[in-house]
């Protein structure tokens, strides 16, 4: 029989005994049905819904359930009580009725979760355990641990599988031999199975650091895999996100080739259909599996993340990973399920699916194939599909249901997956139950063809970061740390009109992870060679303010282009002269590569303006250049913030006079050639590097300077502003400042906040880039009773973070700029012992100018260390009694720059919108990072003044606007 003929009879004879029932989650006679079948119709309601469901299990009182039900659905008529038909507009704020209220909600919320879970314990769960293998069911359990924050963390979810293990073994030990659900065409099978997820076994899981991420989640997955084969179970590495994909595939394999595990026979991985890596993933897996000579299980499912998938690889800029289409994610099911079965022989292939037409056709191929039904298995989620799994037990095949166990919080995640799953459009389930699709339409078969939809508006796009989930990526910086390395201690010139001047003095630049290791040494410039520069600047605008915008833009695009060839060595370098960790160094390229686009392409924008219509007159509104402008920048983004200063002032027509931070010279130096190597004219931008205490005073107060920009601290910056208004003889204009200055930034956590998140945000807004960073998370206020366990996870949390050289890419913390930077900030941790409790939580123990993570708890909002920007990996935690008092302790510094809140109130976002004072305020994300284009950046108060870096209003600072009105009326006539 054709195989399609055989798929549809299979499928028909599936589809008519499944149909005589529904599936329990879209039963409409309960509560959970109709709020289910009311979401799939109003996708505003889903989206409430969902988010209410998130936040509930972290609301600690009644009052705060009622207040939140009111922000999320008022308005609303759907019963959410489910028994005293109130809508959430009925329910009073505080009282008994509020409270059973609140509690009726609970109970409601705790309803959907049992239909997805199978207990919050193992003894809860026990029950429907038995009572699914007296169905004739086979069992996988999965402990829910979503997100680890930390190693303690990790411990508590290997501990908990081994004690699952523990006391699954009796429970299964006493089941009677049943051959359906116990044998395969190999013989015996376990009776349990367990399901792991890897990224919650190792907090600190990223593909960055290949070897320790495998090392480390080795170490912990070898517990519950050791516990496994004692006990007789077999074990499941799940899959999670794309990004730790080839990673979990690695650690398992790794796993398995030890001595230990190498004769275990019951060891298996997912993968993901919607993947379209997974054709060969599976081919390589495949391959291993011959070459080891073993048996592995792949459990193939379609694949839960899809959305995120979508929407977290777009933002970074990298190609989607998943089919876009459905058809192409059950056709690649189908092809998949084919290979699988057709490597029977290394493979024990389990389809995970609730998709009749793709049960069908996995029935079909094992029949074409000839093999027995034993040697299949299928597998489907607790509380899903009960109908499918009942046709297909009845027809002897062997189902196994995937059943969590755990706590209703930590479950959350999963819990909202499977709702999603439920009620998309495309579900299987919901075609089939809910919408009644027609049969034929359901066994169509899928086709290949996809949607298309993934290139930009053509517009300007963010650079994409390295992905360094991508070996050949993690290969190129390795390979650039070596070369970069072989070019250390070479000496660099200044660059002044068409010469490079190698001065006798030198600055010389310190590795700081290893002081002694000189990066390079630099020509430091004097009064002298500063007079030099500043004529050939003026000699040379002559000419640059005239030149046509499109070729000033074009230096700028190529200069991009550059830098694209050379990121990895670009990165390797400001790891070893800056102490950034690859991926903060490799975005610190990818930004500088974005302003140079950003502001090419801006300037192209129709410049001039005509304004009015009136008769006669014509107005045009004009920009000029300003003439020469000296650049100063810091050394924490070493080349980003210089590219986008340097970049601003000469596509704008200008001449900049470079003087970049003597802790970051070698980078600067790059900056420099790239552009020489571009062709930019001699005089346009010229480097002079010196120390800024010297002859910074200099350059700014020099009477042939128009403007200044400036990024880096308050106290330069106003010194700077300060001078910059003196005038001299002979000035010819009254000179312009852009200065971005230092931040004291805070977040804002509240009752509400989803604090695995809220925590890995504080921790990379406090301690990426050692705090180093005038964004840097520096204050968390904490609100109502979640203050302790915030303080606890947090504190665990900084004190997984690996500390070491950053050229090593596991460690998270690497030094700070240099031993006087390491001393002013041991002064502030002094200082934060007297104001604070201090919970001092990495020694300093390798040499190098290593410190912290560091957190005070119990921090008054006026201590020291809550209002002076310290620059180093030291976060001040500070207690307040609400919103309104944490709105008030974020606003009360002299700073406003960066701040944020974590929080899945409505109500609390939208007042924190209104009134924390800051530049560029963040909700639930992390507060550094700003990306070009899509997060302008800067501050005011005592942050900077000037408009945002990477916004649309940059590039008029470093112009006049000028007005140009001719009156066109000549002996009374005007022109056609
Ligand atoms: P810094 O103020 O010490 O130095 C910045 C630059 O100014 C350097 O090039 C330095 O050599 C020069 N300089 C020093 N004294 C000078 C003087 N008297 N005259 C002229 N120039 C002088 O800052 P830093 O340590 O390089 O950078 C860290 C600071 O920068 C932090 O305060 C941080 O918040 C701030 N920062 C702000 C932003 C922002 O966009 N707002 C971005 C990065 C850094």
């Amino acid at each position: 029989m054709n195989i399609e003929n055989k798929v549809a009879e299979i499928a028909k004879r599936l589809y008519s005994e499944a149909m005589n029932s529904t599936p329990s989650i879209f039963d409409k006679r309960k509560w959970e049905g109709k709020v289910l079948e009311w979401a799939m119709k109003d996708d505003h309601f889903k989206t409430q819904l969902f988010r209410f469901i998130d936040v509930l299990p972290s609301l600690k009182n009644d009052y705060a359930v009622i207040r939140i039900l009111k922000e999320y659905f008022s308005g609303e008529s759907i019963d959410m009580l489910g028994i005293f038909k109130l809508g959430a507009d009925d329910i009073p704020e505080r009282g008994l009725m509020a409270k059973a209220a609140a509690r009726a909600i609970r109970t409601n919320i705790k309803g959907f979760a049992r239909q997805f879970i199978a207990g919050s314990n193992i003894a809860e769960a026990k029950g429907k355990l038995q009572s699914l293998r007296n169905g004739g069911y086979a069992i996988s359990s999965y402990l829910l641990g979503e997100t680890v924050v930390s190693d303690k963390e990790a411990d508590r979810y290997i501990d908990g599988n081994v004690e699952l293990l523990d006391a699954l073994f009796p429970i299964c030990n006493r089941w009677s031999h049943n051959s359906a659900l116990d044998e395969d065409e190999y013989g015996h099978i376990p009776k349990m199975n367990i399901s792991v997820k890897l990224s919650s076994v190792f907090s600190q899981i990223d593909p960055v650091d290949w070897e320790g991420a495998i090392e480390n989640t080795k170490e912990g997955l070898r517990r519950i895999l050791r516990k496994a084969k004692t006990v007789g179970a077999s074990f499941t590495c799940d899959m999670e996100h794309y990004y730790l994909k080839d990673l979990i595939i690695a650690v398992f394999k790794s796993l398995l080739e030890e001595d230990e595990f190498k004769d275990f026979p019951f060891a298996g991985v997912a993968l993901q259909a919607y993947l379209r890596d997974t054709a060969d993933d599976l081919k390589s897996l495949i391959e291993w599996a011959r070459t080891n000579r073993r048996v592995i299980t792949v459990r193939l499912v379609k694949g839960a993340y899809w959305d995120f998938e979508t929407v977290v690889n777009r933002q970074n800029g990298w190609p989607v990973p998943v089919f876009l289409s459905k058809d192409e994610t059950d056709l690649n099911f189908e092809e998949l399920t084919r290979v699988l079965l057709e490597s029977h022989d290394v493979i024990r292939p389990a389809v995970g699916t609730h998709n009749i037409r793709s049960i069908a056709c996995a029935i079909s191929v094992s029949e074409e194939l000839r093999l027995p039904a034993n040697s299949i298995e299928f597998q489907m989620l607790y509380g899903m599909a009960e109908p499918v799994r009942d046709a297909l037990q009845k027809m002897g095949y062997r189902v196994r249901v995937y059943s969590p166990i755990g706590e209703l919080l930590p479950g959350m995640a999963y819990l909202i997956r499977r709702l999603l799953e439920n009620t998309s459009n495309e579900s299987f389930l919901r075609r089939s139950f809910v919408e009644g699709t027609s049969l034929e339409e359901l066994l169509r078969a899928p086709t290949a063809i996809g949607k298309g939809g993934e290139d930009g508006d053509g517009g300007f796009q963010n650079d994409p970061p390295a992905d360094f989930s991508k070996s050949e990526n993690r290969r190129k910086m390795q390979e650039a740390l070596v070369t970069v390395r072989e070019g250390f201690n070479r000496k660099y010139p200044l660059y002044i009109g068409d010469k490079e001047i190698l001065t006798e003095k030198e600055i010389i630049s310190f590795n700081p992870a290893k002081p002694d290791e000189v990066v390079g040494r630099v020509s430091s410039a004097s009064a002298r060679e500063i007079e030099m520069a500043i004529s050939e600047a003026r000699k040379a605008w002559e000419t640059w303010k005239g030149v046509r915008i499109s070729e000033r833009a074009a230096y700028l695009f190529r200069v991009a282009e550059m830098m694209r060839a050379k990121r990895f060595e670009l990165a390797a370098l400001q790891i070893y002269e800056v102490g950034k960790s690859w991926k903060e160094a490799d975005s610190d390229v990818s930004e500088a590569i974005d302003y140079l686009e950003y502001y090419g392409s801006e300037m192209q924008r129709p410049g001039s303006r005509r304004l009015g219509s009136y008769p006669g007159e014509v107005n045009e509104y004009n920009y000029v250049s300003r003439g020469i402008g000296v650049i100063i920048s810091p050394w924490n983004f070493p080349l980003a913030i210089p590219t986008g200063m340097v970049a601003a002032s000469i596509v704008t027509g200008n001449c900049a006079i470079f003087k970049p931070s003597g802790l970051s010279p070698v980078i600067a130096w790059k900056l420099v050639e790239f552009f020489n190597k571009a062709g930019l004219p001699p005089g346009v931008l010229q480097y002079l590097p010196g120390p800024g205490s010297v002859i910074g005073d200099y350059l700014v107060g020099h009477p042939d300077v128009d403007f200044i920009t400036f990024t880096g601290s308050k106290d330069v910056g106003l010194r700077i502003m300060g001078l910059a208004s003196d005038t001299l003889p002979g000035q010819r204009s009254v000179k312009r400042v852009i200065a971005e200055m230092g931040g004291k930034n805070a977040i804002i956590v509240d009752e509400t906040a989803d604090l695995d998140e809220a925590i890995k945000g504080v921790l990379e807004s406090g301690f990426s880039y050692q705090g180093q960073k005038c964004s840097a998370c520096s204050r968390v206020i904490v609100t109502g009773d979640i203050y302790k366990e915030f303080c606890e996870r947090l504190k665990d949390a900084a004190e997984s973070l690996r500390i070491g050289p950053p050229e090593r890419p596991g460690n998270f913390i690497g030094p700070v700029i240099d031993a006087s930077a390491q001393k002013k900030i041991m002064e502030y941790i002094d200082i934060g012992k007297e104001e604070g409790k201090p919970y001092i939580v990495k020694s300093n123990n390798v040499s190098g100018n290593f410190i912290g993570p560091v957190l005070f708890e119990d921090v008054e909002p006026e201590a020291i260390i809550a209002q002076e920007e310290i620059f180093g990996p030291v976060i001040a935690i500070i207690r307040a009694d609400g919103l309104g008092s944490a709105l008030e302790i974020a606003n009360s510094t002299e700073y406003a720059l960066t701040a944020g809140i974590y929080s899945r109130s409505p109500a609390n976002i939208q007042k924190a919108r209104g009134e924390l004072r800051a530049g560029n305020i963040y909700i639930n994300r992390g507060i550094t990072g700003a990306l070009v284009g899509r997060q302008p950046f800067g501050g005011f108060g005592m942050s900077g003044i000037g408009s945002k870096a990477g916004g649309p209003e940059y590039l008029l600072q470093f112009m006049h606007p000028v007005c140009i009105s001719e009156n066109v009326l000549r002996k009374g006539f005007v022109p056609m």
